[in-house]
C-alpha cells in the first residue's frame, strides 16, 4: 500500500468552519477540518507555483453501525476525502480520529496497524484486482501483513471470508480475470472485510457494475453491516442509492461540505441550492410526481483558485451580493441537518 502526500501548504488556505455535529455517543471516525492540497508545479526545475485545493475543510462524523453518505459531481473532492482519512493520501491539516485516536499522532508503524480497523473498497473491480494473482493469493495479502504467519490459519479465514461473500470455496484457486464483475466486487469485499474491520470506506463501489448486480451487491453490503456491526463511508454520484443505504448524507462542492444530515431531512426538505438541484435530477418513473428541473448553467470554479465568497454563486438561481463576498459556513438547521448557504443564516 503506497501513501502519497499532500504536501503541507506555507499559508494555510482559508478554512472552513471545524464544527462537528454534537452526539452523546463518542464516534468511530471523527474528521476534523481536513485539507488535502497538492502541490502544482511547472516548467523542468518543476517549480511549485499553486495548490489545487481539492479538499479544503471538511469536518463530519460516523457512529459505528451507520452509514454516511458522500455525494457530489465528480471532482468535488470526495474520493479524495476516503483516501485522506485511510491516508493512502496524507492530509495537509486537520484531524483524522479513529475510535479516539488522532492518526496523526501515530508512528508509521502503528498506522499501519489501525489501517487494518479501516479498509477501502474501490469502484473498479478489474483494476483494483491483481488479474495475475489467484483468489486465495488476493485474500492472503492483508493477513500476511498483519502477521497470520500460520498458513493453515490463513486457509481457514480465506474459506469463511468466501462463505460471507457468497462464493464457492473452489473459487479460492481460481484467478481474478476469470470472475464477472459482481463476482470482482465480491472478492474486493471480502478482501476488505478479511482483517475484521470497523469501518469500510466504500468509493462508488456498484458504479461500474450493471445495474441487476448493482442490487445484489448493494443488498451484501447491508447484509454484511447487519451482521457484523461495520460502520460505511458510502461514496456515490447516486444519490436513489444513497437514500437507499445511508442513515446520514454530505453532499459536497467544490472540496467542503455544503448540507449535511440525516438523509430523509435532505431528501424531504433540502435546503441549499446545490442539493436541491442534484435532487430534481433524480430520474422519477412516475409523470405526476415529477417537478420542474433546475438546468445548472457554468462551470465548476477552479480548486486552485476558488473564489473568496460562496463556492457556488457564479452557478446558483439564489445568488446574491453578499454570496459573492462571504463564504457561509455550516449552521445547524434542526437537530441533525447543517447547511451552508446565507439564506439560511440566523437572523
Ligand atoms: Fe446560493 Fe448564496 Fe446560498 Fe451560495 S450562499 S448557495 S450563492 S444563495
Amino acid at each position: 500500500m503506497t501513501t502519497d502526500t499532500a504536501t503541507r501548504p506555507e499559508t494555510a488556505a482559508p478554512g472552513q468552519d471545524d464544527r462537528t455535529i454534537a452526539t452523546d455517543k463518542q464516534p468511530l471516525l471523527d474528521v476534523q477540518g481536513m485539507k488535502i492540497h497538492f502541490p502544482q508545479t511547472k516548467g523542468f526545475i518543476r517549480k511549485q507555483t499553486q495548490w489545487v485545493k481539492a479538499v479544503d475543510g471538511v469536518s463530519f462524523q460516523l457512529q459505528a453501525g451507520q452509514t454516511l453518505g458522500l455525494v457530489g459531481e465528480s471532482g468535488c473532492g470526495k474520493s479524495t476525502s476516503g483516501r485522506g482519512i485511510t491516508h493512502l493520501i496524507k492530509p495537509t491539516e486537520g484531524r483524522v480520529i479513529l475510535n479516539g485516536e488522532d492518526l496523526e499522532d501515530l508512528a508509521p508503524e502503528d498506522l499501519r496497524q489501525r489501517r487494518r480497523d479501516m479498509q477501502m473498497v474501490f469502484q473498479d473491480p478489474y483494476a483494483s484486482l491483481n488479474p495475475r494473482l489467484r483468489v486465495e493469493d488476493i485474500l492472503a495479502e492483508p493477513l500476511k501483513a498483519h502477521g497470520v504467519t500460520n498458513k493453515a490459519e490463513r486457509r481457514q479465514r480465506i474459506n469463511e471470508m468466501l462463505d460471507v461473500v457468497g462464493l464457492n470455496r473452489g473459487f479460492a484457486l481460481r484467478y481474478a480475470h476469470e470472475f464477472s464483475g459482481g463476482q470482482r466486487q465480491r472478492i474486493g469485499i471480502a478482501r476488505a472485510l478479511i482483517l475484521n474491520p470497523k469501518l469500510i470506506i466504500a468509493d462508488e463501489p456498484v458504479a461500474a457494475l450493471d445495474v441487476s448486480i448493482q442490487a445484489q451487491i448493494l443488498n451484501l453490503l447491508k447484509d454484511l453491516q447487519a451482521d457484523f456491526g461495520l460502520a460505511y463511508l458510502f461514496i456515490s454520484h447516486d444519490l436513489s442509492v444513497v437514500r437507499h443505504l445511508c442513515n446520514r448524507t454530505a453532499v459536497m462542492y467544490l472540496g467542503r461540505i455544503v448540507e449535511i444530515g440525516d438523509t430523509e431531512q435532505i431528501f424531504s426538505n433540502p435546503m441549499h441550492p446545490y442539493t436541491q438541484t442534484l435532487l430534481d435530477a433524480i430520474p422519477v418513473s412516475n409523470p405526476r410526481l415529477r417537478r420542474e428541473r433546475v438546468i445548472l448553467k457554468g462551470d465548476v470554479p477552479s480548486p486552485v483558485d476558488p473564489p473568496p465568497g460562496c463556492a457556488f454563486a457564479g452557478r446558483c438561481p439564489e445568488a446574491h451580493a453578499r454570496c459573492r463576498e462571504e463564504r457561509p459556513q455550516l449552521q445547524a438547521q434542526g437537530t441533525d441537518h447543517q447547511v451552508a448557504c446565507h439564506l439560511h443564516d440566523p437572523a
